[in-house]
């Protein structure tokens, strides 16, 4: 975690409470962004944040929400967007969690679709001062008068660039309207790019303050290292196998780009007795609960995604990140490989390319100023490599004979794989 060790939070303005609780987290000194994004929100400015993933964004954010809302005052005071669900649950507990360890009186309510809305209601009656949750609900209950805009001081707009997207604005613009104008919007995230700033020039008022999180080269955080190994793209799912064998990852997260096939490789990794499980869509809420909840807690070591379901989420131990597909966007790249190296660990991001995807290496280079290094599995090590397309066109026209005799030894002595659940 990047900070300087002379700076605390009490010159920030931070109250001794709040001090006091973030100490129970073991939390001293504040990061670069914290020290720059505190000062600045707690003058009510509109302010746009960027920093590398895993810099503190969250309580740089929450720190002054606390500190500018009034405790004895109930009723929303702060609303916090989030483009997932798993990402607004992760700041509602971290919001909870900060006014438990601090002692101090304020509630967080978890708003989002797809959860029961009748128990959010309940949940609204005992008129938290802070909201977070996804657009979509959020302005529901607002024209439901169970969430009175009219108090609100500050709108978070986290993972920001996700929310000003075409699906996700107009929503967002819906749920700022409710708000009285003297309010402030903070957006943050580790990419904001042109499209962003305009549309947020759009919402936001003239004396906007933007704000850069300090980072030594590039957004990408340092000790995260970047790897490719060239694959046949058959070949890929073999290749994983092979990194998990050989890696043995405290956590994996691996990435594809279509939602679509993360069951069926969720399956594959569990018919090939590697405990995994996946944040998909189209599963239920409650799936993707326990799946997130299981990779937390460690019973599961490999978590399978897609760029949608792991925006912002923070965690531990998350050693590699293995990009099935790769982005042809390098802002996803930077969130993917972002999940793992944080609070100053390090971390591991290597993407299974094809030589046709290889391009899009050279091209995360230029835009992040980050070094790949082209490796191979060879005798279960992670091994440097020199590989080249020819090499891998080899052994594609060696391979029908080998597959051939494979597939007869296999008619022969195995039962036709089935990748079906072995839950
Ligand atoms: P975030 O970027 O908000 O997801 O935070 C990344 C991780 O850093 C979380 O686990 C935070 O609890 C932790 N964190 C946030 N601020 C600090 C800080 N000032 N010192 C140490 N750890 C921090």
């Amino acid at each position: 975690m990047e900070h300087t060790t002379e700076q605390n939070f009490e010159i920030l303005g931070v109250s001794q409470d709040l001090i006091a609780g973030l100490a129970k987290q073991n939390i001293i000194h504040p990061t670069d962004i914290q020290q720059k994004m505190i000062p600045a929100i707690c003058t009510g400015q509109d302010v746009v944040g960027r920093s590398e993933t895993g810099s503190g964004k969250t309580l740089a954010y929450l720190l002054p929400i606390f500190l500018r809302l009034d405790p004895n005052i109930r009723g929303t005071q702060a609303i916090i967007l989030a483009p997932t669900h798993e990402l607004a649950a992760q700041v509602h507990k971290q919001a909870e969690l900060l006014a438990k360890n601090a002692g101090v009186k304020v509630g967080s309510a978890l708003i989002i679709g797809t959860a029961g809305i009748q128990r959010q209601m309940e949940k609204l009656k005992e008129k938290p001062q802070i909201v977070v949750g996804s657009a979509g609900r959020m302005l529901d209950l607002i024209k439901r008068r169970k969430i009175q805009a009219h108090l609100v001081k500050t709108i978070v707009l986290d993972e920001g660039d996700r929310l000003l997207e075409d699906g996700n604005f107009a929503a967002v613009q819906a749920v700022i309207k409710t708000t009285l104008r003297d309010r402030q919007i903070v957006l943050l995230s580790a990419s904001v790019g042109g499209e962003t700033l305009q549309r947020a020039k759009q919402i936001m008022k003239e004396n906007m303050l933007q704000l850069e999180g300090e980072a030594k080269s590039g957004l990408v955080p340092e000790n995260i290292a970047h790897h490719y190994i060239l694959a046949n793209h058959r070949e890929k799912f073999l290749m994983l196998r092979k990194v998990l064998a050989g890696e043995k990852p405290t956590k994996a997260m691996i990435f594809l780009n279509n939602p679509e096939n993360i069951e069926v490789t969720v399956d594959k990794l569990n018919y090939h007795g590697i405990k995994a499980d996946g944040i998909y869509g189209q599963a239920g809420k409650t799936d993707r609960k326990t799946a997130l909840e299981d990779f937390r807690n460690g019973k599961i070591s490999v978590l399978v995604a897609s760029d949608i379901g792991a925006r912002g989420l923070d965690i531990q131990d998350v050693t590699h990140v293995i990009h099935m597909d790769i982005p042809e966007d390098p802002t996803q790249y930077l969130h993917r490989a972002g999940r793992c190296g944080r609070n100053g660990k390090s971390g591991c991001s290597i993407s299974i390319v094809t030589p046709y995807e290889r391009k899009w290496i050279h091209k995360y280079e230029k835009v992040w100023q980050i070094r790949f290094t082209q490796k191979d599995m060879v005798q279960g090590k992670l091994t440097d490599s020199d590989k080249t397309k020819k090499d891998l066109q080899k052994k594609t026209q060696k391979q029908p004979d080998t597959q051939k005799q494979k597939n007869h030894t296999q008619k022969k002595q195995k039962p036709k794989k089935s990748y079906a659940k072995k839950k």
